[in-house]
């Protein structure tokens, strides 16, 4: 949908989140934008109708439910326009859809959401798209791997399991001179920690699942784009037939409301958790590029604004059944998939297993912690219990 022209105030961050995409004067004065069950829109006239000046036409056209949490994210991604899918993965399919035709080429970081992956060598080659993946520290060499046909580079900082910061405004610079499209999923800082379009990225994908929703309760995918690359998107958006049902866009727009302070407590616990955890004699590295220690240091401090909960650690040398052991030992960081809601989790990750254009080198074990919003000390018990349940 357009811009929103609601919002056009020039308003700090947390200002936005608490008023855009919402409108008390529609709505008989109640603060928050109804949940619009419907398919059929009823018009008043054939005049109505065939004009195509009707606000809204079919259900999976858009509501004022949907519009609201579109809207809403338009303005904060500083996008052309955003839509709506039914997961994070949906978002990344159809931003990869979108950006290429059969017979072109499309670059895809090696440290890419594994699913991403999996997407553009079954479906994308499938439609005769080439891919291939490149080192996620490439930088500016990216243009060394550009063909004829290449249509896009997909990339994702940092990796939201091996956290390599990607150098976005190098990667940016060599692709626009080529006329190719960038597309970024920027779950891990979300827009309120990397300005995506501001740093020229034409696709923004958002797995709303994580700290839009923030509560586990809801999947929900998200893509902005600029001006250049938003009419393929919404074309492409419309002609695959997506839509997310009104009870799950709502509770998105309600997490978006405090999704501000939510990720300044998630950076501020993970910050002293990694700090922690890299003094642990058990621990070989942190992969938090919020630490001075982290390679990616650099570039995160130049670019982003700020880190969410999830990092990523190393432990010293030991086996798989140890770090299971870690891992079976702790109660509040539960063992499952997804993060960025209230709670603590911890996930077992071997980047060995798909990664093709760059090898893993680390000896050792690698896990994976979102903090959540617990108290701090209650984490670090947690994970002394996984401690001495590793034995190195
Ligand atoms: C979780 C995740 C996705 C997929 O989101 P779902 O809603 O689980 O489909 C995509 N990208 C990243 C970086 C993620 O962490």
């Amino acid at each position: 949908m357009a811009k929103n022209e609601k919002c056009t105030k020039n308003y700090h961050t947390d200002t936005r989140l608490v008023t855009t995409g919402r409108n008390p004067e529609e709505n008989d004065g109640f603060v928050n934008p109804p949940v619009i069950h419907g398919s059929t829109v009823i018009f008043k006239s054939t005049e109505e109708l065939y004009s195509g000046k009707a606000k809204y036409s079919y259900g999976r056209r858009g509501t004022p439910t949907t519009n609201a949490l579109r809207d809403a994210l338009t303005d904060l991604e500083g996008a052309a326009g955003t839509v709506l899918v039914p997961s994070g993965l949906a978002a990344c399919s159809l931003a990869l859809l979108a950006a290429c035709k059969s017979g072109d080429h499309v670059l895809i970081t090696d440290s890419a959401y594994e699913p991403t992956r999996h997407f553009a060598d079954t479906v994308l080659i499938s439609m005769g798209v080439e891919v291939d993946y490149y080192d996620p520290l490439i930088g500016a060499d990216i243009g060394t791997l550009f063909k004829d046909n290449t249509s896009a580079v997909f990339t994702e900082a940092p990796g939201s399991q091996t956290f390599e910061m990607q150098d976005i405004p190098a990667i940016v610079k060599a692709a626009h001179a080529r006329d190719i499209l960038v597309l970024l999923d920027n779950t891990w800082a979300s827009p309120l920690y990397f300005d995506s379009m501001g740093h020229g990225v034409d696709m923004t994908i958002q797995a709303g699942t994580k700290y839009i929703v923030g509560h586990s309760d809801v999947m929900l995918g998200a893509v902005s784009a600029n001006e250049k690359a938003w009419p393929r998107l919404e074309a492409v958006h419309g002609a695959m037939g997506y839509h997310v049902g009104p009870n799950d866009v709502y509770l998105a727009l309600r997490g978006l409301r405090t999704m501000g302070v939510r990720l300044r407590q998630h950076q501020e616990s993970a910050l002293e958790i990694a700090k922690w955890l890299e003094a642990r004699p058990e621990v070989d590295r942190v992969l938090y590029p919020a630490l001075e220690s982290d390679p990616g240091h650099a570039i995160w401090k130049r670019d982003f604004k700020g880190a969410c909960g999830l990092l990523g650690v190393v432990l010293k040398d030991c086996t798989q059944k140890q770090a299971f052991a870690f891992i079976d030992a702790l109660e509040l960081f539960g063992l499952g998939f997804s993060w960025g809601g209230f709670e603590s989790l911890i996930t077992y990750v071997d980047p060995r297993s798909y990664r093709t254009a760059t090898s893993w080198d680390e000896p050792g074990k690698l896990i994976r912690l979102h903090v959540g919003l617990e108290d701090v000390a209650d984490l670090k018990e947690d994970l002394e219990k996984g401690f001495a349940a590793l034995k190195i």
